[in-house]
């Protein structure tokens, strides 16, 4: 039976996108990935996996043939730093590939779409605080998102209800708050704030100091990639239509989330903070009532037992490239 389900990944060459073909696949479905580029650390498992630029009309149709269910994950994105810097390029990119991916589908007679929304759609004046009331779905109107990025997200998750209400394409809408784990880029500007910790503290000498971005009391949540790629394929199978939030409401200070690499890794680092550095939002956290609800689950991993996870993977990386003795060699300076 699953077999047969066609499905098609977009941005399966990324870190979500990566994690969820190995799972479908795991789960006996056939899969098209479809990216810019091949995943980074290790070869997809795909039957097959498709290099096509998402902004161009033409690759979308070629990218959504022959499938039942499309997860479109493809998108230009980053940690804060890239979103922050890279308003009118994200933009623009993202409504390219979104506009175009929901028409190829509807013209292709996809059954089922899901748009990977984000937390970065919720509206600026209710995250001021980092003691903040959890988000609820509702809380992203009256609307003042995250600019460039997030305006993006906020109209999509418009246009997929226009597609159900117009075409009756069966559209459904997560709404992600800060992902991690293994196979996710750890360096080179578009990673998050999590992997960038695990790699700043894996190269800090044991009692040598880290840079912080902000002043270190802005909050978040945080929901390992096993957890998000199970939400994705519980939100598919749904038959809920309105944007839904998958994230955890573990919700701790960036300084509370060094400290926990710091211990994972043993060592005892001071933290050197950089207020000029973009930090987001104040304050950041899910509201899992409609989560609970609608797919009677949620994350269940804790934090500590996923960065464990992420910082090891990490390390290795790091210690395969030689590059941990330089940091060993920098402490005995
Ligand atoms: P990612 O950057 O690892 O993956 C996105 C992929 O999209 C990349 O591999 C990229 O090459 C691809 N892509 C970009 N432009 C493309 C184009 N023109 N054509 C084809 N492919 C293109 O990011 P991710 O963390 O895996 O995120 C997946 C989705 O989830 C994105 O839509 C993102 O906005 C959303 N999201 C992620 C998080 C998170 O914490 N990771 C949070 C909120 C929302």
């Amino acid at each position: 039976m699953k077999a047969a389900t066609r499905v098609l990944v977009t941005g399966a060459g990324g870190f979500i996108g990566h994690h969820l073909v190995k799972r479908l696949k795991a789960d006996g479905y056939w899969v098209r990935g479809v990216d810019i580029k091949e995943p980074e650390f290790e070869a997809s498992e795909a039957d097959e996996f498709q290099l096509l630029d998402l902004r161009f009309w033409h690759n979308t149709l070629q990218a959504t043939q022959h499938v039942s269910q499309v997860y479109n994950l493809a998108a230009d994105m980053g940690g804060i730093g890239y979103i922050t810097a890279k308003l009118a390029d994200i933009a623009r990119n993202n409504i390219l590939i979104n506009a175009h991916m929901l028409e190829a589908a509807r013209v292709n007679g996809v059954k089922r779409y899901l748009f990977s929304s984000s937390a970065c759609v919720y509206a600026g004046y209710k995250q001021n605080v980092a003691d903040l009331t959890p988000l609820r779905e509702e809380d992203a109107f009256p609307a003042d998102p995250e600019p460039g990025y997030g305006w993006e997200k906020l109209f999509t998750e418009q246009l997929c209800r226009y597609y159900l209400h117009d075409y009756g394409l069966e559209t459904r809408i997560v709404r992600f708050h800060n992902v991690y784990g293994p196979l996710g880029t750890y360096e080179g500007g578009k990673e998050k704030a999590p992997a960038a910790i695990c790699r700043k503290v894996a190269l800090a000498p044991y009692s040598g100091d880290i840079e912080v971005w902000g002043d270190g009391k802005q909050t978040r949540s945080f929901m390992y990639i096993t957890d998000c790629v199970e939400g994705l394929l519980r939100l598919m199978a749904s038959s809920h239509r309105d944007p839904l939030n998958l994230g955890t409401e573990e919700m701790v200070s960036v300084d509370e989330l060094v400290t926990l690499v710091c211990n994972i890794a043993g060592k005892q680092l001071a933290m050197h903070h950089d207020t000029g550095k973009p930090q987001g939002v104040r304050g950041r956290n899910s509201d899992n009532s409609r989560l609970r609800t609608v797919l009677d689950w949620e994350p269940k991993t804790l934090l500590r037992d996923g960065l464990q996870i992420t910082y090891h993977w990490i390390e290795d990386e790091l210690r395969r490239a030689g590059r941990l003795q330089e940091a060993l060699a920098y402490a005995s300076d």
